[in-house]
């Protein structure tokens, strides 16, 4: 959801996040589609549009993500929060291999999963990029 948010906050959210996507680290520059601004706690959820509940997304995790904020695991009882750009370390959560998103946390895990991160297409454009040193 990327509306209500002026394009100046829109600025400094892509700035700040180096224009890469905060969830997969693509490139935006390497993307054939433009970043949206992720409401990380969603407006449905109650989230607000200040910059510190704002992260730069490429479309695939954006999409994938909506409005969510947690999925299961493995049985539907196992409930897991997603990555948060602003108050998570990425290193902390996932890891890349020869393109491949890997989680090393639960929460990792559930945002790979949700985000669908390693969607066929999407690994094969990061393997790559990654051959040629451009991801992650
Ligand atoms: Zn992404």
């Amino acid at each position: 959801m990327s509306h209500k948010v002026p394009q100046i906050i829109r600025s400094q959210v892509a700035r700040r996040a180096q224009f890469k996507c905060e969830y997969c680290l693509m490139p935006e520059e390497l993307s054939f589609l433009p970043f949206q601004i992720d409401h990380i706690i969603s407006l449905e959820h109650g989230g607000g549009s200040e910059i510190d509940n704002l992260a730069y997304s490429c479309p695939h995790c954006n999409q994938h993500k909506g409005s969510d904020l947690s999925t299961f695991l493995e049985h539907y009882q196992d409930i897991e929060r997603l990555f948060n750009p602003r108050i998570d370390q990425w290193n902390g959560h996932f890891e890349v291999s020869s393109g491949e998103i890997r989680s090393i946390s639960r929460i990792g895990k559930a945002t790979v999963k949700l985000l669908r991160m390693n969607e066929p297409e999407r690994l094969a454009i990061r393997r790559i990029l990654a051959e040629v040193g451009l991801y992650p």
